[in-house]
């Protein structure tokens, strides 16, 4: 039996004086030795940490006991010890990123309705209704829903420019849309009723509270999902198990994450161990010959040593480097 835990949680509440309330926080997972990141802000709290049981229980016990968290939902996963390395609790002017400016959301007045797992289910395989991934392409990749749309962004706050642009092709349709713990999809669904939808929807808790329904069991998820902490990911569907990410160099199966070895582009990809040397960690010609490659610095690999690499992938150093 694992003895630690995983919490994925969030709050959208009003939290005055959110400088001093990330100070007191701080100080209470301290206490309780959990691991993790929290942002806090004006217009909730947004975390995932570790902990043992017993100290994440506390913590919940003690969220509970505050009235402005006293229904905050809990997704929890069973560990074998600290998910994260250090604790970072900070301030943030949104708890997610999406940079709506003057536009921005507050879901307590505007969401879409909230789907439970099984009508969520239903929903995937109705054909009048968009099912919208409102995560990051990296995490698409990795796994999702059978027949969810894929939005081509590589980070969550280009989200509404790429429906702005993608509009016509969704609005007389129902759309529900998905994302890890549902955080994500409070503002963003109640933007898109802003922005004109009528019929829109979003997953109760994400995907995460999906995959440990028993009545779904995670049916009609494809492959793993991608989570913020060292585990990088987790299985979702217990009825059956399928590999959908693809090594990005050769196409072949394969679900093992690193970050491309250009500091300056630092690009999620997904590599084979083999694929990483050949490659030398790197996403394009470009990456693999910065200067800076992560993958060459490590390696201690000299100018000659690296250009006999590219020699075996067709590519050379170009002159002017
Ligand atoms: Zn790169």
């Amino acid at each position: 039996m694992s003895e630690y835990q995983v919490l994925l949680y969030y709050k959208y509440v009003e939290i005055e004086n959110p400088e001093q309330y990330r100070s007191e926080h701080m100080q209470l997972c301290k206490d309780l030795n959990l691991k993790g990141r929290i942002l806090v802000s004006d217009e909730g709290l947004n975390g995932t940490v570790s902990g043992t049981i017993e100290e994440t229980e506390k913590y919940m016990e003690t969220m509970h006991a505050d009235e402005r968290f006293s229904d905050m939902m809990f997704k929890i996963d069973p560990s074998e010890g600290h998910a994260f390395k250090k604790l970072h609790v900070r301030y943030r002017p949104e708890i997610v990123s999406l940079q709506l400016g003057e536009e921005d959301i507050d879901p307590n007045r505007l969401t879409g309705t909230y789907l439970e797992p099984e009508e969520f289910r239903k929903a995937l395989e109705d054909e009048n209704t968009i099912v919208l991934d409102a995560r990051n392409d990296y995490e698409y990749d990795l796994g999702h829903f059978r027949g969810a749309i894929r939005p081509d962004i590589r980070n969550f706050r280009e989200l509404p420019d790429w429906i702005k642009e993608n509009k016509e092709k969704f609005m007389d349709k129902r759309v529900v849309t998905y994302c890890t713990g549902g955080v994500r999809c409070e503002k963003f669904s109640g933007w898109l009723l802003k922005e004109g939808f009528e019929d829109v929807a979003q997953l109760h808790g994400g995907i995460h509270n999906y995959g440990t329904n028993p009545n779904t069991q995670g049916e009609l998820w494809d492959g793993k999902m991608y989570v913020f902490d060292e585990r990088i990911s987790v299985d979702i569907n217990r009825k059956e198990k399928t590999v959908i990410a693809r090594d990005w160099f050769d196409g072949t199966p394969c679900e093992r994450y690193v970050n491309c070895g250009n500091p300056f582009c630092n690009r999620q990809i997904i590599a084979s161990e083999e694929n990483e040397h050949k490659y030398l960690r790197g996403c394009t010609h470009d990456c693999r010959i910065s200067p800076e490659n992560r993958y060459v610095v490590e390696h201690h690999l000299s100018r000659e040593e690296v250009a006999e690499r590219l020699a075996l992938i067709g590519e050379k150093f170009p002159e002017t480097v």
